[in-house]
């Protein structure tokens, strides 16, 4: 296994890192095996989110003795100083541990980043936080573009979260950027949301691209820990036979894949499409339709109250069908038993 520093934080962590939102479907007793096969296989990053539902505490529970060989990474939806203070309290009890080496805030869009820098804004936990030895660093996670770029531009983050794989590449520049001002960069998301079939082939792909801090797919067994772990030490070259795959894979999903980019807003009636499409992704691809249709549920407006004005598709830089892709994406989300 290859390790790199984390940005300036002085951690070092493996390129190979654990996505913890799978853990949503498997018990206590796969954890551990998976933790445990995480350290077999010198994986020494674990990355986990107070939204997983049961994640933290399933990992609180598996590390236990051994929580000191990792970089502990987890994050918050909160938006203000008392949400995010309450929440690295919960996550701090959930991941039996008095400290937490990464925290971070968790894929604000550009108005509510701005709520959590103002005055009484979720920074302030934080910085709270790190000063009483709660919380080692500060990071950001995001979807789009314009949350990323402006969070290279923010003296306070340490670490950027950010979607790239094979068809997620509109971060490239960015993520250089990440290397240039040594901001530790996380990809997220390396099978696209579970397009990708190969683990190998993903994982290969962004450890390919040196600006790459670590790369964080989501496992829930052993197995997936020991195919990645594998792919990660693999330092040849992609062969001739892998990029012609990624190009095939790159032709078939190309017409039909939500980047995530946000491009396609304001739309008129105020849908959030790329949320639309990543719990649509969540539900044929995760085996997490329970969880899938209950964010879809937090949504204030759903899919179906689309009134087919096109405004979306005319900026959608992928020329995406949004309004036929989100009608099938509600009925898919609707169609789950509650
Ligand atoms: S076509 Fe539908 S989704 Fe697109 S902007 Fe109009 S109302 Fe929103
Ligand atoms: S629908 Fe198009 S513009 Fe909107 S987020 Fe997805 S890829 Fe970007």
């Amino acid at each position: 296994m290859e390790y790199r520093e984390l940005g300036k934080t002085g951690l070092k962590v493996s390129r190979l890192g654990f996505g913890g939102l799978p853990l949503q479907r498997v018990d206590e007793e796969e954890t551990k095996k998976i933790v445990k096969s995480l350290l077999e296989n010198g994986v020494n990053f674990i990355d986990t989110a107070r939204g997983y539902t049961v994640s933290e505490g399933l990992l609180g529970e598996a590390l236990e003795g051994v929580r000191d060989r990792f970089v502990l990474a987890t994050k918050s939806m909160a938006r203000t100083k008392e949400e995010m203070a309450r929440d690295i309290g919960i996550s701090l009890g959930n991941l039996r541990t008095d400290y937490i080496d990464l925290y971070q805030v968790h894929n604000p869009n550009m108005e509510q980043l701005e709520t959590v820098i103002a005055p009484g804004g979720a920074l302030e936990a934080l910085f709270e936080a790190r000063e009483a030895g709660k919380i080692g660093h500060i990071g950001i996670t995001a979807h789009s573009p314009e949350v990323f770029k402006k969070a290279l531009e923010l003296p306070w983050v340490e670490t950027i979260m950010f979607p790239y794989n094979v068809v997620e590449n509109q971060g490239e520049e960015f993520i250089r950027a990440c290397q240039e001002k040594k901001i530790g960069f996380i990809a997220m998301k390396p099978m696209a949301g579970g397009n990708i079939e190969s683990g190998s082939l993903a994982v290969r792909f962004i450890l390919d691209n040196p600006a790459v801090t670590v790369a964080i797919p989501g496992m829930a067994a052993v197995s997936e820990v020991e195919e990645n772990a594998a792919a990660a030490g693999d330092h040849s070259p992609l062969t001739d036979e892998e990029k012609a795959q990624i190009q095939k894979i790159r032709q078939e999903l190309g017409s039909q894949f939500c980047r995530r980019c946000n491009y396609c807003a304001p739309c008129t009636v105020g849908i959030s499409i790329p949320n639309v499409f990543l719990f649509a992704g969540y539900l044929r691809r995760y085996d997490l339709a329970g969880w899938a249709r209950s964010r879809y549920d937090s949504q204030a407006v759903k899919a179906d109250a689309c009134v087919e004005c096109g405004e979306c598709e005319s900026r959608c830089p992928y020329q995406l069908p949004i309004r036929e892709m989100l009608k099938k994406a509600h009925e898919e989300l609707m169609a789950v038993k509650k």
